[in-house]
């Protein structure tokens, strides 16, 4: 019986082992393929083009980007040498427009952190959207009376505005300052969510009286506790951006926000050293678009494409295109810890607080 059937086995084996060294060879291709995270963070420049983002907030790239100038009247980019200070022009020219109309509300001027990188694209480190030019982080920290130095800029650390062990803000830092920056921020049209950590938007729902209707655009996210994150809809003239559910109606602060003071959020990551889509993200898993803007010709010069004020004009002149219906956006959000997504609706929770641990 061995005898006879050791015949028949060997070109199994063989063909077993021929599959098993293309499966390895594969695995290797795949391995090499490059890092779309490698290939934008490796960009000085934006690709001269016009402005136009491709594809999703966290799975895209942009063309036609500008940066925004180190200095203004009442702003200062912080981290200058991650060289994320890139954007759609309609989102610099809004970060310049904020920064005076907080400045005329009493705020000293604001300290910009991540926008986007030149073209876009997954980053390095940090953030999984941010990719298509039309999200910003601004700090929670004003502007000191002092210019900063560069030093300053790469080191000084933010405040953190809430409690890690509470979630709730400190009272001794939060300010009705804080509160005007974040209403005058959400009062503009092209700006769909403002995301803030769960005890910032708590703080606002206890506290806003009047007007409440800006509420809406405030998400609670894990984080964002000394900066808060700015995003504006898909711009005219980009017609593969994809747009992110629209809000619900209401100002967010019963049960969606009831669940962030829950242990679920919160529990520890079951799988902590899961690589994050970023990390993995190839070309292919980009827009196709996104291999164009990669490989096309680097503006000129950093100083002709430093956006040059206009701010108001510009603004006014990028009215944001009629909404496209919401899409579904579950692969892009995989990385998330829990089903709460920075671009859905927090889930709602039917039970009343607080909520006991699992299992007890
Ligand atoms: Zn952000």
């Amino acid at each position: 019986m061995t005898l006879r059937s050791l015949p028949d086995r060997k070109p199994f084996l063989t063909a077993a082992l021929a599959l098993m060294t293309l499966a390895a060879l594969a695995a290797a291709a795949i391995s090499a393929e490059p890092r779309a995270k490698d290939l934008f963070g490796a960009k000085k420049l934006p690709a001269v083009a016009p402005a136009q983002s491709f594809g999703f907030y966290s799975k895209g790239c942009f063309t036609g980007g500008v940066a925004l100038p180190m200095d203004g009247p009442s702003w200062e980019v912080m981290r200058p040498s991650r060289n994320r200070r890139w954007g759609h022009p309609a989102m610099i020219a809004l970060i310049e427009k904020l920064a005076r109309d907080a400045h005329a509300d009493g705020w000293p001027g604001l300290l910009i952190g991540d926008v986007s990188q030149p073209r876009g694209g997954p980053m390095m480190t940090g953030h999984a959207s941010h990719q298509i030019g039309l999200d910003a982080d601004i700090w929670l920290t004003p502007m000191p009376r002092r210019p900063l130095t560069f030093a300053e800029r790469e080191n000084m650390s933010a405040t953190l505005m809430v409690d890690e062990k509470t979630h709730l803000v400190k009272d001794a830092l939060w300010t009705p300052a804080h509160t005007r920056l974040l209403k005058r921020a959400a009062s503009y049209p092209e700006v769909e969510r403002i995301l803030v950590n769960p005890g910032i938007k708590k703080k606002l729902c206890d506290t806003v009286t009047g007007d409440r209707s800006w509420l809406r655009k405030i998400r609670p996210f894990w984080g964002h506790d000394y900066h808060f994150h700015m995003r504006i809809g898909c711009q005219p003239g980009s017609p593969g951006c994809k747009a992110q559910e629209a809000t619900p109606d209401d100002d967010g602060c019963g049960k969606p926000l009831a669940w962030w003071f829950t242990e679920e959020p919160w529990r520890p990551n079951k799988n902590p050293d899961a690589p994050k889509a970023r990390d993995l993200m190839t070309m292919a898993n980009l827009p196709k678009e996104c291999q164009a803007v990669l490989a096309a010709p680097d503006a000129p010069s950093l100083a002709a494409v430093t956006y040059q004020g206009g701010g108001a004009a510009a603004v006014a002149a990028a009215k944001p295109q009629p909404s496209e219906p919401a899409k579904t956006i579950s692969d892009s959000v995989a990385a998330f810890p829990t089903q709460a997504s920075a671009f859905a609706p927090t889930p709602s929770i039917g039970i009343p607080l607080p909520r006991p641990r699992p299992g007890n």
